[in-house]
């Protein structure tokens, strides 16, 4: 039997989408993730491309100069600033995957002065953190009209101080993680997903 192998960084992608909008984090078009290829160019999903049942040609390749291409008219992701200044901020990050969860929209709420106390779960260890009742504050940003604002922000605030964790929140919209390989991205959204949920049910109980 013939074993099919391809180095195609789309199906990863594709396969991640799927993933993350049947647990209802890429509802309708939300959302949007992209994997930086060695020439230092990155896929990142089009925007207004249903994320459930994405093909090949609904990526847009973003290369280093700014230069795009497409496999039609299409747009590039309306938060591509953003994976672009993660890639600049973090040389290893070789994917950027960003969802709209319920509750990442409801846990952001929970943040102060723009740090949002992560509980000391052992799935922090997935996070990279290996330290017993560890207190990890996750960055939070507001929520801007133009992205492009987000992304300076960002930029700003990781320059002088990286954070602890690979990722990030934006209040009332959803979370963003970057990793070494897209099958690492793909662990990490599940894992905050996970946090995410436990601190909207622990709110419950209260
Ligand atoms: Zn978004």
């Amino acid at each position: 039997m013939q074993t099919i192998t391809t180095s195609e960084p789309r199906i990863e992608l594709i396969k991640a989408a799927s993933r993350f909008y049947q647990q209802g984090w890429m509802v309708g078009t939300a959302g949007n993730l992209s994997t930086r290829l060695r020439d230092g160019s990155f896929w990142i999903t089009a925007s207004g491309c249903s994320k459930g049942e994405l093909t090949f040609s609904d990526f847009v390749r973003i290369y280093p100069d700014g230069r795009i291409e497409s496999s039609g008219n299409l747009k590039p992701s309306a938060e591509t600033s953003i994976h672009q200044c993660i890639y600049n901020l973090f040389p290893e990050a070789q994917a950027c995957y960003h969802v709209h969860s319920v509750e990442a929209n409801l846990a952001s709420g929970l943040a102060e002065g723009g740090k949002l106390p992560l509980p000391s779960l052992e799935m922090l260890k997935g996070l990279g953190i290996w330290e017993e009742n560890p207190c990890c504050l996750m960055s939070v940003f507001h929520n801007y009209l133009q992205v492009n604002r987000i992304a300076d922000e960002i930029k700003q605030r990781f320059s002088n101080n990286p954070p602890k964790i690979p990722a990030l929140l934006i209040r009332n919209h959803g979370v963003t993680v970057w990793a070494k390989s897209t099958v690492q991205a793909r662990n990490y959204i599940e894992i905050l997903e996970y946090i995410f949920r436990y601190m909207v049910a622990a709110r419950q109980m209260q």
